[in-house]
């Protein structure tokens, strides 16, 4: 299988991570208190990071200043550090955005920006999907009861049946489907004006990734797929999805979009996919930004990678 170059991993967001997870530590005991004097803090208030001095790990002093948390979880070590990461309450929202120790930003627009080490993005992404999960799972699935935070927040029990529950992880195909020196990109109609990207989708349960790529493929253009070999993956933590970056060959030319899927659906030649990532296209077309995966799979075509 070809992998995709390091220095082009190295734009992607998300995807480097040097948080030694906890999940392994199931004793309770093993588990951390927040108020560790070394502890680092990840916090989000109304979906906003809060950066301190240009990062996200906040030191004990900022985390108390972010005020009182809806949630609060371990996520593991960090140079042997306990880092958690927080939930504030939504209320402080306003007071925060005020707060001349911090910046708020969401964490799409930060993986954009660039401004963070490149690790706390892959960090920021696992907290920012574990608050999410707990935040939509104050439920047992099984029994309805209220459950509860355990193991430092790797899961959730439910007192009235015992049900364990996990996070959850939801997989995605996003493929670069190519056709000679062609390759196709589709503008679903929320995208912004003159953006293509390539095609995605979410698996089915009992479904192979290679027949993922030729449904979803198939669905949304009606071209049928050959093969299908994978390059990457990204972890997408909005909220939590696991992008897999795969290169697939047409046996069609003929494309018929789903007009609910796609405003529009083309045939790009390698030059025109080169003046979209270089943001020269004459027609004002463009492509997804570097940290988004799809970036990377349109360069590995352009580069003659994929
Ligand atoms: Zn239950």
């Amino acid at each position: 299988m070809p992998e995709m170059p390091d220095e082009r991993l190295a734009r992607l967001g998300f995807v480097r991570s040097r948080l030694v997870r906890h999940s392994a530590e199931a004793d309770e005991a093993t588990v951390p208190p927040s108020g560790a004097e070394d502890g680092l803090h990840a916090a989000f208030c109304a979906d906003k990071v809060l950066v301190a001095g240009g990062s996200a790990l906040l030191a004990p002093r900022n985390r108390d200043r972010a005020g009182r948390a809806a949630v609060e979880i371990f996520l593991g070590r960090l140079d042997g550090r306990p880092v958690f990461a927080a939930e504030i309450d939504p209320a402080e929202a306003p007071r925060l955005a005020d707060e001349p120790a911090f910046r708020c930003v969401d964490l799409r627009g930060l993986a954009v920006e660039g401004s963070l080490e490149p690790h706390e993005l892959g960090l920021l992404a696992t907290a920012r999907s574990l608050l999410q999960w707990h935040a939509r799972h104050g439920f047992c699935a099984n029994c309805g009861s209220p459950s509860l935070v355990r193991a430092g927040g790797f899961r959730r029990e439910c007192p009235t049946c015992g049900a364990h529950h996990f996070p959850r992880v939801d997989p995605v195909v996003i493929m670069l489907i190519r056709r000679g020196d062609a390759c196709l990109l589709g503008r679903a109609p929320r995208f912004p004006e003159g953006m293509y990207s390539c095609l995605a989708g979410f698996l089915e349960p009992g479904e192979t990734i290679e027949d993922a790529v030729r449904r979803e493929t198939y669905e949304e253009t009606r071209i049928r797929i050959g093969a299908v070999s994978y390059l990457a993956s990204q972890p997408w933590p909005f909220p939590s999805s696991l992008m897999i970056g795969c290169v697939a060959e047409a046996l069609d030319e003929t494309i018929v979009p789903d007009p609910t899927e796609l405003a529009d659906a083309r045939w790009f030649p390698r030059e025109e996919v080169a003046a979209m990532l270089g943001r020269r296209h004459g027609a004002g077309i463009s492509a997804p930004q570097p940290m988004a995966i799809a970036h990377a799979l349109m360069r590995a075509f352009v580069d003659g990678q994929a």
